[in-house]
């Protein structure tokens, strides 16, 4: 495992350096592109279309249609994507990338031992990773005890230095003082652990970190309302409603949404009553609940991921073989009430517990679990979009908005699981990947 790691490190590193390369050529002869792919899915209603081309004019999305229709410039470059389907770039809402999944070193290990200097370089290679696979926006929900080295990762990737999604970033995230790990339970009391996130105590000490995070650049406020702090290990509520309300309404101050991590039914329902605007896992939570996310506009990001990949590592869970195990079964029960209930659905995988450039195993994990596989790539497309508030900047492929896109082979449109297979990748119309490259 260690050794395996090395290698994907060094292939990286050379993979950056040629990446690195290739993409300021390609920003600095942004022309006029024509992509001709074998179909279309726009993200604009369900279907696909056929025969249509998109064209690509200084970063932005220009003109999509039948190809015959558009009025390509002359010396356009035109770039064939036969038997693949173009989709906007998808969107994954709950990523940790300072983590690598926990069957390589346990969470614990990862926080506790590995230099934030070897961590932030991990991100980079994690963040190059997922923009191939697919995935040109990130919200990143915690540093998980790196700090604010995000602030780093993000700014970096703006400025071209190393290839990566559009990152959307939450910094530190805010917890109850020693509800959140490495321990405090298990180790001795006598050491100084550092945190996996910023523990507070009180609503002066909630204000002061929400506006210390916002201040080094978060642009969510990550809070955990709950956590395994039960006397028997169980999930129970750890901010009080008090400090999750001076959270939420110091972070709206500034203009900041909240992302709330909460598993059990009452952490959840404490989280909407202080008016967050994400939840994150949800798995607890009862259909009265969902009820009150869908009245108050509340999004739900189910990472079902998260719980498949954690079942594999520790349950001996085999996808297609097992039994799903007794947690996979909270979640999927939770999934499928907020999806007949219609509360806004984001595609958020939690990946990092499972490996980076693995994010499409969450809209296919959503279509095992009742959506369809457009209702899948709206939640992984215009519906994050919406909830980032960035849907007039990206998430379809409409005139106006920014070239974020993606082709695959076959139609995930139709086959959910053809998401795996990235073979086009532009971001802000720069080209990261392309059939003739392999990365
Ligand atoms: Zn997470």
């Amino acid at each position: 495992m260690r050794w395996n790691r090395w290698k994907v490190g060094m292939g990286v590193l050379a993979a950056l350096l040629l990446t690195g390369t290739s993409a300021a050529m390609a920003s600095a002869t942004r022309g006029d592109i024509l992509l001709v792919p074998e179909r279309i899915w726009t993200a604009e209603g369900d279907a696909a279309h056929t025969g249509w081309a998109v064209l690509i004019h200084d970063g932005a999305i220009a003109a999509a249609g039948p190809l015959n229709t558009l009025h390509a410039p002359a010396g356009v470059q035109r770039i064939d994507l036969p038997g693949t389907t173009l989709t906007p770039g998808l969107i994954d809402l709950h990523s940790h990338v300072f983590l690598h999944p926990y069957n390589e070193t346990l969470w614990n290990d990862q926080v506790l031992k590995e230099p934030q200097d070897y961590r932030t370089l991990e991100a980079a290679a994690h963040a190059r990773a997922t923009l191939l696979a697919g995935f040109t926006t990130l919200r990143d929900l915690g540093t998980e005890g790196a700090g604010y080295a995000d602030v780093s990762i993000k700014r970096a990737i703006d400025e071209g230095m190393i290839p990566g999604p559009r990152m959307f970033i939450a910094t530190r995230a805010i917890v109850a003082t020693a509800s959140y790990g490495p321990g405090p339970r298990g180790f001795r009391s006598d050491m100084e652990l550092p945190g996996g996130a910023q523990e507070v105590s009180g609503v002066d000490a909630a204000i002061r970190a929400t506006r210390e995070q916002a201040g080094h650049g978060a642009d969510w406020i990550k809070l955990y309302a709950d956590y395994r702090v039960g006397a028997d290990g169980s999930t129970q509520p750890t901010l009080s409603l008090a400090e999750m309300k001076a959270i939420v309404d110091t972070a709206h101050l500034s203009g900041r949404p909240v992302a709330a991590h909460a598993a059990s039914d009452a952490g959840v329902r404490l989280a909407v009553e202080a008016g967050v605007d994400s939840i994150e896992h949800g798995y607890g939570a009862s259909e009265a609940t969902f009820k009150m996310l869908k009245q108050r506009g509340v999004a739900y990001e189910p990472t079902l991921t998260a719980v498949e990949s954690t079942a594999q590592y520790f349950d001996h869970y085999v996808p297609g073989q097992s039994e799903p195990t007794p947690r996979m079964r909270d979640a999927e029960r939770a999934f499928r009430t907020a999806l007949k209930l219609g509360v806004m659905i984001g595609n958020g995988s939690d990946v990092g517990v499972f490996t980076h450039g693995d994010n499409w195993r969450e809209p296919a994990n959503m279509v095992r679990d009742g959506m369809t596989p457009t209702q899948a790539l709206h939640a992984a497309t215009d519906v994050a979009a919406r909830i980032l508030r960035q849907q007039q900047t990206f998430g379809r492929i409409t005139p106006g908005l920014r070239a974020d896109l993606a082709a695959f082979n076959g139609d995930p449109s139709t086959h959910i699981d053809d998401l795996q297979h990235a073979v086009f990748v532009m971001k802000d119309g720069v080209i990261y990947r392309t059939p003739q490259t392999t990365p």
